[in-house]
C-alpha cells in the first residue's frame, strides 16, 4: 500500500481520489476551501441553483467508468439525462439549427431545415472525417496511460495531422460559414483562436454526434456530492481549508507536501490536481522544477468568459441545455434542469413559472448583458428576480487557476507540457490544465491514467 497526498478538490482531484483509494492506497485529499468540487460547485441566490462552471458533459462513458472502477455504478448515485437536441444556434443572418445528437440522420435533417438543402449532407461529411481522427486519438493517445509522452512522437504527429490548424480544416472542409461557426464557437467560447487549435480537436463533433450531450438534474453539484460519498465510503482523509504550499522531495523523488497550517504530510506519492504553474513556480525547489517551469512560463491560461446567473420568473422560450447565439459577442445560454434549491420554495411559486440561466459571454464587455439579449431579440429583464455576476477575475480566484486549461497555442506546446505529467517519480500532474485537458471528461480521465501508472497497492 502507498500512502498518496491529492492536491485539489476538483474533479480531477476527486476522481483520482476514488480510484486511488479502490486500488487499496491510503489517500489524503487537501483543498484550500472550506468544500470540494473547484468548478463543479453550485452556486445559490434567493432560493435558486446554477452550475458554477459545467453545466453539460460528453463522454458519459468516462463518468461511468470512474463510478464503476471506484466501487458503484454511477446510476446508483446519479440520474444522468441526455439533452436533446443538445445545442441550438442562432446565427446573425437569423437561421437557427436545433441541433441533435445521436444520430447522423437527424443531423442532416436538423441542418438542411436551419440552414438550406444541402447543408445537412456537408455537416454530416465533415463530422463522419471526424471519426477516424477520434479512434487514432483514443488509441495512440488517450487510453494509454502514458500517452501525455506521445504526443510528441512524430509517428503519433503524422497520424493524427497535429501539424494542421482548426482553423485551416474548416476552410477546405467546410464551405458554409455558419456550420464553421458551429465548430469554432465553443473553441473561442474556451478563449482559443481557432488558428491555433490543432485540427484533431474537432473530434469534439463526432464525439457530440456520437455519445451526446448530457446534464444532471441536480446540476455538477450532485457529481461532487456522489464523489464526496464514494471518498468517505472509501475512507479517504478529506481535508478542506488547507492549501499545500510545498512539494517536499527526498532525493530527486516527492515525499509529501506541506499545508499552509504548518503541517506536514508525507507520502510515496503526490498527485497534484491543480494549476501546474503554481506546482512547477511555487510548490517544487527551482532546481527541480527549472525546466518544466519555463515551459509552463510560456503558457497562457484560458480568460474565463463574463458569467452572469439569473433566475427569471414567467413564461419563457424552451430553450435546449445550451443556446448559442453566434457573432460579436459571443453569447452562450445554459439551462438549469432543476432551477430551484428546495421543494417547498417550487411549491410555492409553482413548479413551471420558475427558470435559472447561466450567460456567458465573450466579447463586448462594456454593456450590460441583458441589454446584448435583448438587442438580439431575447428580452428578459422583466423576467429577472435573481441575478448574480462573476467576472473573469472572480472565477479564476474561486478555483486558483484556469479551470479551462491553456490557451492551444500549436501542438508542439500542449506536447511538451503533456509530456510532463510525471516530472519527477513520485509526482503526477492532472487536471484542466494538464494532459488529456480540461473539461469533465478529460479532467476524469488523466485521473483514471494516474490510477493506471500506480496500480493495485
Ligand atoms: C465557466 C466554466 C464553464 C465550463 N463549462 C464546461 C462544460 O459545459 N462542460 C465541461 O465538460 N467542462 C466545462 N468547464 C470545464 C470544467 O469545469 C473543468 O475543466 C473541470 O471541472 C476542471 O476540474 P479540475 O479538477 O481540473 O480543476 P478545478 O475544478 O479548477 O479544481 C482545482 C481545485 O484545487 C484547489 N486548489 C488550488 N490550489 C490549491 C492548493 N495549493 N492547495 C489545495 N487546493 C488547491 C481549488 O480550490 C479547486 O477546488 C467549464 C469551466 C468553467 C470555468
Amino acid at each position: 500500500m502507498a500512502e498518496i497526498v491529492v492536491v485539489g478538490g476538483g474533479l480531477a482531484g476527486l476522481a483520482a481520489a476514488a480510484r486511488l483509494a479502490k486500488l487499496r492506497h491510503r489517500v489524503t485529499l487537501i483543498e484550500r476551501d472550506p468544500t470540494i468540487g473547484g468548478a463543479l460547485r453550485g452556486v445559490e441566490r434567493d432560493g435558486f441553483r446554477w452550475d458554477a462552471g459545467a453545466a453539460t458533459t460528453t463522454l458519459p462513458a468516462v463518468l461511468r467508468d470512474l463510478f464503476r472502477k471506484s466501487g458503484r455504478p454511477l446510476e446508483s448515485y446519479l440520474d444522468i439525462q441526455l439533452s436533446n437536441p443538445s445545442r441550438r444556434h442562432v446565427f446573425t443572418d437569423g437561421a437557427v439549427v436545433d441541433l441533435p445528437t445521436g444520430s447522423r440522420a437527424a443531423q442532416i435533417t436538423a441542418v438542411d431545415a436551419g440552414l438550406g438543402d444541402g447543408t445537412g449532407l456537408q455537416w454530416a461529411a465533415y463530422v463522419d472525417q471526424q471519426a477516424d481522427r477520434w479512434h487514432l486519438l483514443r488509441s495512440l493517445v488517450l487510453d494509454d496511460p502514458r500517452g501525455g509522452s506521445r504526443l510528441s512522437d512524430r509517428e503519433v504527429v503524422r497520424q493524427l495531422d497535429a501539424r494542421t490548424s482548426l482553423a485551416q480544416q474548416l476552410k477546405r472542409s467546410l464551405p458554409d460559414e455558419r456550420l464553421r461557426a458551429v465548430v469554432s464557437s465553443s473553441f473561442e467560447l474556451a478563449g482559443s483562436d481557432p488558428a491555433r487549435v490543432p485540427a484533431y480537436a474537432a473530434v469534439e463533433s463526432y464525439v457530440e454526434r456520437n455519445f451526446g450531450l448530457w446534464q444532471l438534474p441536480g446540476g455538477m453539484a450532485a457529481l461532487i456530492g456522489a464523489l464526496a460519498a464514494r471518498l468517505s465510503e472509501r475512507g479517504v482523509d478529506v481535508r478542506c481549508r488547507e492549501t499545500v504550499t510545498r512539494v517536499m522531495t527526498r532525493g530527486d523523488a516527492a515525499a509529501g507536501v506541506e499545508t499552509s497550517a504548518g503541517h506536514l504530510v508525507s507520502a510515496d506519492v503526490v498527485v497534484c490536481a491543480v494549476d501546474p504553474r503554481v506546482v512547477f513556480g511555487q510548490l517544487l525547489a527551482l532546481s527541480l522544477a527549472g525546466k518544466a517551469r519555463r515551459v509552463f512560463d510560456a503558457a497562457r491560461p484560458v480568460t474565463p468568459p463574463c458569467i452572469t446567473h439569473v433566475g427569471l420568473r414567467g413564461a419563457l422560450p424552451d430553450l435546449p441545455a445550451e443556446t448559442v447565439l453566434h457573432g460579436n459577442p459571443l453569447i452562450v445560454i445554459r439551462q438549469q434542469l432543476h432551477p430551484l434549491v428546495s421543494a417547498t420554495h417550487e411549491a410555492t411559486t409553482g413548479p413551471h413559472s420558475e427558470s435559472a440561466w447561466t450567460i456567458l459571454q465573450r466579447g463586448g464587455h462594456d454593456v450590460d448583458v441583458l441589454a446584448t439579449l435583448a438587442s438580439r431579440g431575447v428580452d428578459i429583464r422583466s423576467q429577472v428576480v435573481a441575478r448574480v455576476d462573476r467576472s473573469p477575475d472572480e472565477v479564476v480566484a474561486e478555483t486558483g487557476g484556469s479551470s479551462y486549461g491553456f490557451e492551444w497555442d500549436g501542438w508542439r506546446a500542449s506536447a511538451k507540457r503533456a509530456a510532463l505529467t510525471n516530472p519527477l517519480p513520485g509526482l503526477h500532474l492532472i487536471g484542466a490544465s494538464m494532459h488529456p485537458g480540461s473539461t469533465i471528461p478529460y479532467a476524469a480521465w488523466g485521473a483514471a491514467h494516474v490510477a493506471e501508472r500506480l496500480g493495485k497497492a
